[in-house]
């Protein structure tokens, strides 16, 4: 779940590291560390805190060497402290190494080494990695170029569980090398020096060349090259992959918080979604081929995901089921690994992650392809481990999402699973009149988020009247629900405020106990059908006291609740692409209110490596 970042090249290491790190501050931010070689000199400088403290640390002026490793943690094993804080070094200091990801077997390995003479320092699962290399290292009896691969080839046979390591040895002052197994890293390549990093953003200023690790595949950097290896040490060859993405659209541009400018980048990011996809006469996809036959043989669709994405999976399941007639779940990723789910070849499985990287989502994937189930990947980040593993990937181009708390990779998401299920019922052939309004819908979507954008004043003064609240409720009906579901889980993430999201319907089946005078009830009420319904239950809890925000398209009478935002009317299908927003709004006001960190939130980091 933590950041790392690597150099090597003709500068001094250490400002560019730094750089790295501050970017990539969103993936675990407990405590972060440095070290560099120069000359035969390993030196390395760590601490507990955020990354910015680094700049003060006494000495960090002295690393000058033009290789170095970098690390930000999201501790799993050992709290934050300085000890547990990497880079983490062998007992004989010859070996400097960062880790993402968790040392399954790590008990095991340390009570060998300890048995082996080594002494750890600290309570980490990492530290035993570059004491394995060392041990390695040491019972090799030739001192060709190629022994410090050997070292790490040979520790990583050993290892169990996820890791993405940086290691760079004294003995071997001009390399670096890397390795990865179900954690994320990329190599930016340059001219005469080369970067690494857990993700593309974080060095986009640097370099648009990238290449792409595969599972246990060992890269050996020096400045002017990258060497690749298998794990039997076979060298293999791989191809620059050049990425468009502008360095500045993964900054702020002008705005307070990347959470804020995220969500003002939704028109955008919903027409790039859209892309060319879907217009009034087409809906295709590129990147898929589902026969008619193929399709027609599907029983169950699974929609598998964690957090948002599951969200999202659930605000499309409808879409599926109308137009498609399979029946579709929606799993959380981290359940579903666990149930043993009836998966066969009349399975179609649907995952859905942004950055590509959610470990539990990954390992449903694999769950279902090892049942002969086809798998579909749904990402923002091309080339993240979920795509590779994946039968077939569609991606999300909503551009990167640095905020911790998703927005519009969201929205992205909803966009591309409902042209994805017009695809499919296209291609088995359901074409009908609502098919091509649902069509029309969507491609008039980017005009309305804009209009929904324009409209934040009331949210702003709803905010302030609320933030000092300590629960908070959530209603809607049909799609609405699934809306109050992530509108819910928005304001904990962000705000720490505890919510809970309900069916209206539910209300009376207990949590209508808990509403009492002045708790704050936020209700989505876009669905004609169910408009009514809806309002009958929030007229249970206006009359026990409650505070009452209605996001509606609704021409209702306002003078009912305590606060109302209307949005553009739109198909209810689709319609949670743009009652999101505003609760969207809702949490960061409060969060600004309340004077949190909120692209940091406390405890959470932005893609889910670990379990
Ligand atoms: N498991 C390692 C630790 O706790 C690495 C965690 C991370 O990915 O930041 O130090």
């Amino acid at each position: 779940m933590c950041g790392i970042v690597g150099y090597i090249g003709d500068k001094k290491a250490c400002p560019i590291l730094i750089n790295g790190l501050l970017r990539l501050e969103y993936r675990g931010y407990d405590s972060s560390g440095i070290a560099t070689i120069e000359g035969n000199l390993l030196s390395c400088l760590k601490d507990k805190g955020r990354v910015k403290n680094l700049y003060d640390l006494k000495g960090i002026d002295d690393l000058v060497g033009t290789v170095g490793i970098a690390h930000t943690r999201w501790a799993t094993h050992g709290k934050p402290s300085k000890e547990n804080s990497h880079p983490h070094l062998d007992n004989s200091n010859h070996f400097a190494v960062v880790h993402n990801g968790i040392i399954e077997n790590y008990h095991e390995l340390r009570e060998f080494l300890q048995k082996e003479g080594v002494s750890f320092l600290s309570q980490t699962d990492t530290e035993v990695i570059p004491n394995l290399i060392h041990y390695y290292y040491q019972k090799d009896n030739h001192t060709d170029e190629l022994k410090f691969l050997r070292a790490v080839n040979r520790a990583c046979q050993d290892l169990k569980g996820s890791f993405a390591i940086e290691v760079i040895c004294q003995d071997y002052p001009d390399s670096m090398i890397v390795v990865r197994k179900d954690s994320p890293l990329v190599i930016g390549h340059g001219n005469g020096e080369n970067y690494i990093s857990s993700d593309i953003p974080a060095i986009l200023s640097f370099t648009k060349d990238f290449y792409l690790l595969n599972d246990y595949e060992f890269a050996v950097l020096t400045r002017d090259c990258v060497d690749f290896y298998d794990i039997h040490l076979n060298k293999i060859k791989k191809d620059i992959k050049n990425i468009e993405w502008d360095a500045a659209s993964a900054e702020k541009d002008g705005f307070e918080d990347f959470m804020l400018k995220e969500i003002f980048e939704q028109p955008k990011s919903v027409r790039e979604t859209i892309g060319s996809r879907l217009t009034k006469e087409d809906c295709n996809f590129d990147d898929l081929s589902f026969s008619k036959d193929y399709l027609n043989s599907i029983r169950h669709i699974y929609i598998v995901a964690c957090g948002t994405a599951m969200h999202a999976g659930l605000a499309t399941k409808p879409i599926f089921e109308k137009f498609c007639h399979i029946p579709v779940t929606v799993d959380i990723a981290s359940e579903f690994r666990y149930r043993n789910p009836i998966i066969d070849e009349h399975t179609l499985c649907l995952y859905i992650s942004q950055s590509g990287e959610t470990a539990d989502t990954i390992a449903a994937l694999k769950l279902a392809k090892s049942k002969g189930a086809r798998t579909l990947a749904i990402s923002n980040v091309i080339g993240s481990s979920i795509t590779r593993e994946a039968d077939y990937s569609i991606y999300t181009h909503a551009g990167p999402e640095i905020a911790v708390a998703s927005t519009k990779a969201y929205t992205s998401q909803v966009v591309l699973l409902s042209i994805l299920a017009i695809y499919f019922a296209e291609v088995l052939g359901k074409q009908n009149e609502e098919l091509n309004c649902l069509k029309n819908d969507i491609l008039e979507l980017a005009e309305k988020v804009e209009k929904t954008l324009k409209n934040i004043s009331d949210i702003k003064a709803f905010a302030k009247k609320v933030y000092k609240e300590t629960d908070m409720f959530f209603l809607g009906r049909g799609s609405d629900y699934t809306v109050a579901l992530e509108g819910s889980l928005k304001l904990k993430e962000i705000s720490y405020i505890h919510s809970e999201a309900y069916a209206s319907g539910e209300l009376k089946h207990g949590p209508i106990a808990l509403i009492e005078n002045d708790v704050t009830v936020i209700s989505i009420l876009t669905d004609p059908k169910l408009v009514e319904k809806s309002i009958s239950n929030i007229q249970e809890v206006i009359t026990r006291g409650a505070k009452t925000l209605v996001i509606t398209n609704q021409a209702l009478d306002d003078k009912k609740f305590d606060s109302m935002i209307t949005i553009p009317n739109t198909n209810p299908l689709i319609s949670p692409i743009l009652s999101v927003i505003p609760l969207q709004l809702l949490a960061y006001y409060i969060s600004k209110e309340k004077g949190l960190d909120v692209d940091k939130p406390r405890n959470l980091a932005k893609s889910v490596t670990v379990e």
